[in-house]
């Protein structure tokens, strides 16, 4: 890898301050953002390094889908509530899946999610090393994360064993792009004793540890019959939330006492507005876990619930549902939104010291969007009506994206 000069009419940092640099630059050095700032100036003094001219793009920090599944069964499973659905479809597809068809899925999974402008994605599927050879071979940042399952009656899942196999082969492999965690489809799906290997396997490994949680009502009250708690309590009684990074899914009925822990211990949250409405789960309670401190990021969950894995539609749909759900039309300031797409996503994974902005030192993760379309005019750059944030979440679609580093 060598030094490439990037230079876009509008660089959209997703730093603190979520400055946006007008004829912006960014210098790459081995993968790395090492200058950015006008782009006359950078151009003047790297006059040596081979100079990407991208006029009428916006360049922003690739999206992070902090929720997904690969698979294949797009349009196949339609019309039922999750835990109906889980048990007429998706079951079913688990019990015939080979390592091949899961491999397959990945590298479709993962293409659509680059041509879209997801440079980092949370994938909780089965037989992975298929997935980590396609993360690899397609340059995408992957967290990976078995579907992992403990229990008597779910014995057609990945164990525990192979999670800890995959750890071994595929950690911090790929330049460090590729992460595996442990993963557990469900609190239910584990006996006791697994429940405390997973706690275990994180600590040793420091690996982080990703579920499902709270995702319908019929979560909670099974929760609260089985074990006299609400979900992410009983995940803390039995020792979940110790891992060095903890992501749950969904979080859709988290209640204040929920999020309260899940602020007080670091926890992150993936929201995925459309998997939730698709599927009749609810609305999540996104202000009110931003505003305790939860890094809430954004997810597409699979193919089978979303029905494709576009991070700029997710974007406009967790700004729609926060609007129409709270009948506040200012729920959720679009900046907000493209930092959970991003900077917010990254937190949610321990992986903001990484990616998730354009700043000095991190990793270029960086997506350019065409401007000059009928659906991104007029763009707006200065004054009261600057729109570029409300046009990146409320117009573009993930196939304006035309460049993916
Ligand atoms: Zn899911």
């Amino acid at each position: 890898m060598t030094s490439s000069l990037y230079q876009a009419d509008y660089i959209v940092t997703m730093d603190r301050y979520n400055s946006i640099i007008k004829d912006g630059a960014v210098l790459v050095d081995q993968g790395k953002i090492v200058q950015l700032g006008k782009a006359s100036e950078l151009i003047a003094q790297h006059a040596n390094v081979p100079l990407k001219s991208m006029p009428n793009r916006i360049l922003m920090p690739g999206l992070i889908n902090t929720h997904c599944h690969s698979g294949m069964l797009r349009g196949t499973a339609e019309g039922l509530p999750v835990w109906d659905w889980l048990q007429q479809f998706i079951d079913p597809m688990h019990r015939v899946l080979t390592p091949e068809d899961a491999s397959l899925s990945s590298w479709l999974c993962y293409a659509e999610a680059l041509l879209s402008g997801t440079t980092c994605i949370v994938d909780m599927w089965r037989y992975m090393e298929g997935s980590a050879e396609a993360a690899k071979q397609l340059g995408i940042r992957a967290c990976l994360v078995p579907y992992v399952a403990e229990h008597p009656e779910h014995d057609y899942f990945e164990t525990l064993d192979s999670n800890e196999a995959l750890i071994n082969h595929w950690h911090q492999q790929a330049e460090g792009r590729i992460q595996v965690w442990v993963g557990l489809e469900h609190l239910f799906y584990a006996v006791p004793k697994a429940l405390t290997r997973i706690g275990d396997m994180c600590r040793d490994y420091q690996v982080g540890f990703h579920t499902h949680s709270n995702e319908s009502r019929f979560d909670v009250e099974k929760t609260l019959e089985r074990y006299q708690i609400r979900p992410i309590q009983a995940l803390e009684k039995f020792g979940l939330l110790n891992a060095p990074k903890t992501l749950l899914a969904h979080c859709v009925w988290a209640d204040h006492s929920e999020i309260a822990l899940m602020a007080e211990r670091s926890i992150g949250v993936a929201h995925n507005p459309i998997s939730n409405m698709k599927l009749a789960s609810g609305a999540a309670p996104v202000v009110a876990m931003l505003k305790a401190g939860v890094a809430v990021g954004l997810g597409t969950d699979g193919e089978k619930e979303n029905n494709n894995l576009d991070m700029f539609e997710e974007m406009k749909v967790s700004s729609l549902l926060a609007k129409f759900s709270n009948l506040d039309a200012a729920a959720l300031d679009a900046w907000e939104i493209c930092r959970m797409a991003t900077i917010g996503g990254a937190k949610a994974l321990g992986l903001d010291k990484i990616t998730g902005s354009i700043e000095i030192g991190k990793s270029a993760d960086m997506i350019a969007i065409r401007s000059n379309t009928p659906r991104m005019t007029p763009l707006i750059d200065e004054g009261p009506l600057m729109n570029i944030h409300h046009n990146l979440v409320h117009a573009v679609q993930g196939q304006d994206v035309d460049m993916t580093t």
